[in-house]
């Protein structure tokens, strides 16, 4: 939970994608942000640097082919400019997966970059960009304490029944072949606001929280702790995402190798990038426009929402088994936050296990406001709670920093 502090205490914040390297410097005290900007296109022709400092948008161009390192000392460039460095006091990375490393945040030292190393050969896109995000931050951010806060941090508390695959044991024991989950950030954070919101202690709440982005997942939070979630090894498994299939037979890889001839880069390419509301609707990973084409009678589109709530509510209905009981089921993410259909859906199908929705409710919350969105008498509350990542990556830092 964020605490509050006294003075200033700026954290710059870094995701750093394969491609890509998102930034902001965030105040810890009040999650109040400063500066925020994208890097993209890192690597290729035309890489830009895209920033939003005091209300303006600029943008930067770099040279072709530059990449991470560049960016950030561009950035640093940016920082001194605007002498933004005044009150930073760490560097915050988001690392996606921290494997069986890591559960929780902490001070990035050697020992901490061969477990961040160690783990990234279950992810190697997303763990060689957070290792190359986290040299770069090193050399150009010389003095400032770097800390890592891990994605899969979170779901560390699950049990091996929850965690395991049906596979032979020993692709556990000797490659770590599990489920280790992601958006661990996010959960616990819209846990614990979700806990506050209906004042009771978070170490007494069961929730169901659903994070709908780009990604989607959903997580079985009892007792506060995370106890299953459908992401999986990597974050292609579960609910049907934007472009990301969500759980398939693996039966398919067969099919698709030897029927239609698929090498394993083009079948991954086709689960991560071609599929879910995209590969369905044929029209945009977006799920504006789908909404937007649904209404306007596009058949495929309103067929990609139908199979997107009913994923997500079966999945919602099953994790009743881990928590027998359930206080809420939170809404976050940019779709979570802010589509009333969605919520409307999934919560109309889930009816059964004594939840319902208040249409003026639901269609109030949107745009960054939280809110309790069932009505009084609902046994199971619904709440849509926005995430903040940044603030978490920005508050749990500022802890570290505090007791060194
Ligand atoms: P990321 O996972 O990249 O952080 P976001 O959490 O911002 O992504 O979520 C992006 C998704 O949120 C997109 O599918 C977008 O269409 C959806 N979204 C944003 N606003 C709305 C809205 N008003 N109605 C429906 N979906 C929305």
């Amino acid at each position: 939970m964020p605490t509050t502090y006294p003075k200033s205490q700026h954290v710059l914040v870094l995701n750093s994608g394969s491609s890509s390297l998102k930034f902001a410097i965030i105040d810890a005290n009040n999650g109040h942000e400063i500066i925020s900007g994208l890097a993209e296109r890192l690597g290729g022709e035309a890489p830009s640097i895209k920033y939003k400092y005091n209300g303006a948008k600029t943008t930067i161009d770099l040279k072709a082919n530059q990449a991470h390192e560049e960016a950030i000392n561009t950035l640093v460039t940016l920082i001194k400019t605007h002498k933004l460095d005044e009150h930073l006091i760490a560097v915050g990375h988001r690392v996606v997966h921290g494997g069986e490393n890591f559960i929780k945040s902490i001070l990035i030292d050697e020992d901490v970059i061969s477990g961040i190393t160690q783990a990234a050969t279950l992810a190697p896109l997303h763990g060689h960009a957070n290792l190359l995000g986290i040299s770069s931050a090193k050399t150009s951010f010389k003095g400032l304490p770097q800390i890592a806060v891990f994605d899969t941090a979170f779901h560390q508390t699950m049990d091996e029944v929850a965690y395991l695959y049906a596979l032979p044991y020993k692709l556990y024991t000797d490659f770590g072949v599990r489920r280790y989950g992601f958006h661990g950030t996010s959960h616990c954070y819209v846990a614990e606001q979700a806990a506050q919101l209906l004042n009771q202690p978070l170490e007494q709440s069961n929730f169901i929280s659903a994070h709908l982005g780009n990604g989607c997942s959903v997580c079985a939070i009892k007792n506060g702790k995370s106890v299953d979630t459908s992401m999986g090894l990597t974050p292609l498994a579960g609910l049907i995402m934007g472009m990301r299939s969500g759980d398939i037979d693996p039966g398919l890889f067969n099919f698709l190798t030897t029927q239609l001839n698929y090498s394993a880069q083009q079948i991954d390419d086709l689960l991560n990038q071609e599929s879910g509301l995209l590969g369905i609707s044929g029209l945009s990973n977006d799920c504006r426009t789908i909404e937007e084409a649904s209404l306007n009678g596009n058949q495929r589109a309103t067929l990609a929402l139908d199979m997107f709530c009913y994923r997500l509510s079966k999945q919602i209905a099953a994790y009743m088994v881990p928590l027998q009981r359930l206080d809420a089921v939170i809404f976050t993410g940019g779709i979570g936050e802010n589509s009333d259909l969605i919520r409307k859906k999934v919560i109309s199908q889930l009816a059964f296990l004594g939840i319902d929705c208040d249409e003026q409710a639901n269609l109030n919350a949107r745009l960054g406001q939280q809110g309790i969105i069932s009505s009084e008498k609902a046994r199971i509350k619904a709440i849509v709670m926005p995430t903040n990542e940044e603030w978490v990556i920005a508050n749990d830092a500022a802890n570290i920093v505090k007791e060194l």
